[in-house]
């Protein structure tokens, strides 16, 4: 790993077997980069607590600094404790603390309203134990009431005990530099790692962008439309314009770069091998 310039890594849990052993070799090919840390995302209402363990667990065995995400929406003060114990008895030292998102069906919040909340609730019952990243948007998360109370939601996390940050993904490095500026007047000075999400398919960014409220921009929305089937293209200008954009945040001072894996490994390589990182 560079020290002065880490990279992390997330994964979703597989759902069968194939994806188990398939995730495993990416693993491998991306543990070239030397990742700070690789985290295994956690369905909300814990769906897919079972994968996510057994993720983290194996990232752990394989020598390398695991985190889990944690999402907090439908869980009890009981729960989240029994699973901190869990995660303490696994070894782990990181977690992603989210609220996540409410399934449908679902009949309330439970015990935690907000993200803020998990995060005082992990400090007050396991203090230093957890270097605890809490998610930031620089494009302002979508159910927010207003930018200026999405800052404020986001400086409460910070101030309830966050070490660090992980943005939802962007390609407006102007909005990450502008939430990192806003966020500090406001007393929240941690390190906020950009979220990078690789483009290898065009309908699949635009229908997640549209999902979590990431602006594309227009013309790189026409140049994907335009490119049709043809997948070469597509991953070809991805590839330009997610390393410029790499490349600016880079020369511009951000304390790092977490890539969205998609758990594929080629693209992030790539990425990384034009940035002089690989
Ligand atoms: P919060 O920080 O609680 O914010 C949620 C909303 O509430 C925001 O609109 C905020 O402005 C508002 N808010 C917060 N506090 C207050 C307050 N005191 N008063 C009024 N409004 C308030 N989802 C998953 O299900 N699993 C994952 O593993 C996962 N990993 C993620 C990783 C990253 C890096 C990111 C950026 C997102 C991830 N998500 C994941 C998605 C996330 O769960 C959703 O974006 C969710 O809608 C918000 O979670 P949060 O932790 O940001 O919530």
């Amino acid at each position: 790993m560079n020290p002065d310039f880490p990279i992390s890594l997330e994964f979703f849990p597989p759902k069968t077997p194939e994806g188990v052993t398939k995730l495993a070799a990416v693993r491998q090919q991306l543990y070239a980069l030397d990742p700070l840390f690789c985290s295994v995302t956690y369905g909300a209402g814990g769906s897919t607590q079972d994968g996510t363990l057994q993720a983290v667990q194996a990232i752990l065995d394989e020598g390398r600094q695991g985190a889990s995400h944690f999402t907090c929406i439908g869980a009890t003060r009981d729960s989240v404790r029994e699973k901190l114990a869990l995660f303490q008895g696994m070894g782990l030292k990181r977690i992603v603390a989210l609220r996540g998102d409410l399934p449908s069906g679902y009949g309330g919040f439970g015990e935690f309203r907000y993200a803020s909340d998990l995060v005082a609730f992990i400090r007050a019952e396991t203090g230093d134990h957890f270097h605890i990243e809490v998610a930031a948007y620089p494009e302002t998360h979508p159910q927010a009431r207003s930018p200026q109370a999405d800052l404020q939601a986001y400086a409460a996390k910070v101030k309830a005990g966050a070490s660090g940050a992980v943005t939802q993904f962007f390609f407006n490095a102007d909005a990450y530099f502008r939430f990192v500026d806003e966020t500090r007047a406001l007393g929240a000075d941690i390190p906020v790692v950009p979220g990078i999400m690789p483009i290898t398919n065009a309908s699949g960014i635009l229908r997640f962008a549209d999902n979590c409220g990431a602006d594309v921009p227009r013309w790189v929305r026409l140049r994907l439309q335009s490119f049709g089937d043809d997948s070469a293209s597509i991953k070809a200008f991805g590839l330009d314009v997610v390393t410029a954009l790499c490349e600016r945040l880079r020369t511009q001072g951000v304390p790092g770069l977490h890539f969205y894996t998609m758990n594929q490994s080629a693209t992030v390589l790539e990425i990384c091998r034009r940035l002089g990182l690989a």
